[in-house]
């Protein structure tokens, strides 16, 4: 019998960029609200994922309804052609082939099945270190005398329920707590954002402004349902913020609630514009594109929200107190920067809003305008706003005169939303 001896060539495995030392803190682009067949997305997540991957952004959490891609789940291709009017199925065998694609029965027959692939499987299948990451989340998907509470928790290491109280305050601080535990459980990162409080008009500012676990919400969300603009009855988004950061810095000694722009997007099949992907991100300030890395840089407040307009620099000098901020110009569009605050000493007391016959509805309250009023209002590339002295915060919004790639009808013109300042990051002085 003879032996072939092959000539084996052994050499250490090289990366076409090594993993840096310290490196320059830079943007990170992500979205941490969005869909699959999970829940009740209509994509496979490997598809969703590279669609990310392929429209510039570096990190990602898919986040179904109570629920992780975990386990062995089979979902019926009656399911997924009627959920994606025939056409999850052929793009994903053909994008990624037989070799990768799981089915099971008769591909003719009811009973023919595709499988689910779970986390661990897709993650390092369309992850590219440095380039594009995966965070494991869970729309933990709740309610309140049927008013819906859903809350985002990123980087989580099982499932998290919904909870129950006797009140919406406590059942979102149940949530929260939850949360918590299970971090310092596992000893890791993770962060909780309420989503779309204009959702059902589920949530009121005088809800969250009490609860201060929740350190981090939804300005605007990309499905076309919940209500970021308000309407005549209830506030927007927007004002909510200023209500509950004036609520927590004078009544509760504590800082404002950060913002997140998300997608919340379900469909990917170009049938429905409900909630698709590409509509709002964060822009994180980060040396290390891991999920500890971005969501630390998130509690400590180096992010932006946006819809479209991007931003060189953010920064807040302590000792002029000025908040100078950056745009990154695209040709021929024109920039305006409001900077909204609340001054020291405001009025804070609030009348209900009621129905035509004068009964209280359950929205946020009617505040003084000058809760949340424009400070100042500034044009072009650049911009800056010197505190007077009695301003409780100040954060700024930036919009420019294009409509965004994928519009809304309360997403007209691209923006962006930075954090307010100044506040004090927790566990600092
Ligand atoms: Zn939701
Ligand atoms: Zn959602």
């Amino acid at each position: 019998m003879r032996t072939m001896l092959l000539a084996l060539v052994i050499t250490a495995p090289v990366f076409a960029q090594p993993i840096p030392a310290d490196p320059p803190l830079r943007w990170w682009k992500g979205n941490l609200h969005t869909h699959t067949f999970w829940s009740d997305g209509n994509d496979f997540p490997e598809m969703v994922c590279e669609w990310y991957a392929d429209n510039g952004y570096n990190f990602l959490a898919l986040s179904d309804h109570n629920t992780l891609s975990q386990g062995d789940r089979w979902i019926p291709i009656k399911a997924v052609n009627e959920r994606s009017r025939e056409s999850a199925f052929p793009k994903y065998l053909e994008r990624f082939g037989e070799s990768w694609v799981q089915t099971r029965g008769n591909r003719d027959s009811d009973d023919f099945e595709v499988r689910l692939k779970p986390f661990d499987e897709y993650r390092p299948f369309v992850e590219e270190r440095g380039r594009f990451i995966m965070i494991q989340a869970e729309e933990i998907t709740g309610s309140f005398n049927q008013r819906p509470i859903h809350i985002n928790a990123t980087n989580l290491a099982g499932l998290i329920p919904p909870q129950q109280a006797d009140s919406m305050e406590e059942t979102i601080r149940r949530v929260l707590q939850a949360v918590e535990a299970h971090a310092a459980e596992h000893h890791r990162e993770v962060l909780t954002h309420l989503n779309h409080p204009n959702f059902g008009y589920g949530v009121t500012a005088e809800d969250i402004a009490p609860v201060l676990e929740e350190r981090f919400f939804e300005v605007f969300n990309g499905h076309t349902g919940v209500h970021n603009s308000g309407d005549d009855n209830h506030v927007s988004t927007d004002r909510i913020w200023d209500i509950i950061n004036t609520i927590r810095i004078t009544q509760l000694d504590a800082p404002p609630i950060m913002a997140l722009a998300t997608d919340d997007s379900h469909y990917y099949h170009g049938h429905s514009n409900v909630s698709i992907p590409g509509r709002g991100w964060v822009m994180v300030h980060a040396r290390h594109l891991t999920p500890e890395s971005i969501l630390l840089a998130m509690k400590a407040g180096d992010f932006y929200a946006s819809t479209g307009v991007s931003l060189d620099d953010v920064s807040f000098d302590a000792t002029s107190r000025t908040l100078t901020l950056s745009i990154l110009p695209e040709p021929g569009e024109h920039y305006v920067t409001r900077f909204i605050g609340t001054r020291r000493g405001v009025d804070l007391t609030s009348t209900p809003v009621t129905d035509p016959n004068g009964t209280p509805l359950v929205t946020t309250r009617t505040y003084s305008p000058h809760i949340g009023e424009v400070l100042a209002e500034v044009s072009g590339p650049t911009a800056a706003y010197a505190f007077q002295g009695d301003e409780l915060y100040v954060r700024a919004v930036i919009e420019s005169d294009a409509a965004p790639d994928r519009p809304t009808r309360d997403s007209l013109h691209k923006r962006a939303w930075t954090q307010a300042f100044p506040h004090t990051p927790p566990g600092g002085p």
